[in-house]
């Protein structure tokens, strides 16, 4: 099986490489249609809530039950966060736009449309820069619609349930150019978009509960070939990783339908995460037609201007600007600010803790390290726990000035984590201040050597490892606050 990664990603180029003719080189293509579900305390179009995990059918009404004749109310902030997206993503915002029915017949959707947006979406255009291991990922947008989610079946031994809960909430469908070419650029593109809608505070962004969700359409063509194959979609990929794996199967699959003579035939497909591979569900030719008019008794969305110049005024810094930014301003690494930036809170903690310090790397590999694994392993944001920027700042200055080593500081952090405080106070209390007074770590290093000849004979007779354990027979000696730069170096004078 052949295939090409390409380096440099965006619309498709039709490829003139004429150098190799031993085997046929495929592109393949991939677009997605991304659906998130917005941070609204309310549905789309009625005022239930849209709290996840609630009791089955608790959060219902006639509206979002779909009773026939109940009408819909438009919530406002919806129409927001959508057109804020568009902002973060250099989107034309459409002064004009309307909601339409698309109509299907489906058990998670009992009035039998879906109220979406067809001709006249929220947002038109923008483009997201999505980062590979350093390579960039340009993906162009096609359009952004708001259009309210769906039911959720249930299947259990021997019956199916249906939880209306969900049916209602709002959610933003991102539809992107086809300008991915790997399932690299697939999920680097979702990494960025999830942060920029984190960001833009448009979504929870939570997958595990379903928060964004996307169907991907994969095509393979011949390099040569200018147009583009023909498309399978994926529908309805919950995790990035998954996207990954599938994009993957589906790009070797169709190559080898094509490899084999056959064609590759235009349909929806299902993944099985457990199993790998993607199936079969429905080819186009039974594919619905939408049957797509106007909604009645809803009124067009016209935007204010004003408003809107006052919603990207309001925007933050987009997550890459602010990764280069902090490159700039605190002299850390890109892989560092990669890390930093990837989440708001984690960034705003990072910039506050380095302008406290003046070791902003320090402070850097801190975060990276230790507060992201306490974090991950308690399962808690950064916003909730006790240790502030500042303590992060001090704990930094204790170690440059050489008064506590690294692992008294890692115990210090670990206090700071649990409980908050000024380390300085920390370390003072429970007298943790580094040992570096000669005479004291002499008279440990004297203690250690007569008490371990053997080691002392080995390291003489040229055995170097014996000055490591001895290092730590005076460390433990110490109780763990000897300096051990100095300690190495007195045992090996004494020695
Ligand atoms: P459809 O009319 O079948 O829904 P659209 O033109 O609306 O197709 O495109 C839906 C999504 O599929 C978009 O994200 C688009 O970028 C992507 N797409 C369209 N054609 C292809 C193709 N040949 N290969 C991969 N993705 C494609
Ligand atoms: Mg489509
Ligand atoms: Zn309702």
């Amino acid at each position: 099986m052949v295939m090409i990664e390409r380096v440099v990603t965006g619309p498709l180029v039709p490829g003139n490489d004429m150098t190799d003719d031993s085997a046929m080189k495929y592109v393949p293509t991939i677009g997605l249609e991304v659906h998130v579900q917005l941070r609204t305390a309310s549905k789309m179009f009625c005022a239930c809530s849209t709290e996840f995990g609630a009791e089955p059918n608790t959060h219902v009404c006639p509206v979002c039950l779909g009773y026939p004749g109940a009408m819909p109310v438009m919530n406002g902030r919806a129409i927001e966060l959508t057109v804020r997206t568009g902002l973060m993503i250099g989107s034309e915002i459409s002064g004009f736009s309307k909601f339409d029915r698309k109509s299907y017949f489906y058990p998670d959707m009992p009035k039998n449309y879906q109220i979406s947006q067809y001709d006249k979406p929220l947002c038109l255009g923008g483009e997201v820069e999505a980062d590979d291991e350093g390579r960039l990922v340009r993906v162009r947008i096609h359009r952004i619609h708001l259009e309210e989610d769906v039911a959720k079946n249930m299947h259990f031994q021997s019956a199916s349930g249906i939880d209306f809960n969900r049916a209602g909430t709002p959610l933003m469908e991102i539809v992107t150019e086809p300008d991915m070419h790997s399932a690299a650029d697939a999920y680097a593109f979702l990494q960025a978009l999830k942060q920029i809608v984190a960001y833009a505070g448009v979504s929870d962004c939570n997958l595990e509960e379903g928060n964004i969700r996307c169907d991907v359409n994969v095509s393979v063509c011949p390099e040569s070939q200018s147009e583009l194959g023909t498309k399978a979609e994926i529908k309805n990929m919950n995790t990035f990783k998954g996207v990954y794996s599938a994009v993957g199967y589906e790009i070797e699959r169709q190559i080898a339908v094509l490899e084999g003579g056959g064609r590759v035939v235009q349909e929806t497909r299902r993944w099985d995460p457990d199993r790998e591979v993607t199936s079969s569900m429905r080819t186009k030719e039974d594919e619905h037609d939408y049957r797509y008019f106007p909604e009645p008794d809803l009124m067009p969305v016209v935007l204010d201007p004003l408003q809107v110049n006052s919603w990207k005024e309001s925007l933050p810094e987009a997550p890459r600007a602010r990764r280069e930014r902090m490159v700039d301003a605190y002299g850390i690494p890109d892989y560092d600010a990669g890390v930093l930036a990837a989440e708001r809170s984690v960034a705003d903690f990072f910039e506050a803790a380095a302008k406290a310090s003046n070791n902003p790397k320090a402070v850097s590999n801190w975060i990276m390290t230790e507060m992201l694994r306490l974090l991950s392993e308690a399962n808690v944001s950064i916003e909730a726990i006790p240790v502030t920027p500042k303590a992060l700042a001090g704990l930094v200055a204790l170690v440059d000035a050489g008064r506590i080593n690294s692992n008294t500081a890692k115990d210090v952090f670990a206090e700071l984590f649990e409980q908050g405080g000024d380390p300085e106070v920390i370390v003072k209390e429970k007298g943790l201040l580094q040992v570096s007074d000669t005479d004291a770590i002499e008279a440990f290093a004297d203690q250690a050597i007569s008490e371990n000849p053997q080691s002392v004979d080995d390291y003489r007779g040229g055995k170097k490892a014996a000055l490591q354990f001895l290092v730590g027979q005076v460390m433990r000696l110490s109780r763990g606050k000897a300096n051990p730069q100095m300690v190495a170096k007195l045992l090996a004078e004494k020695m």
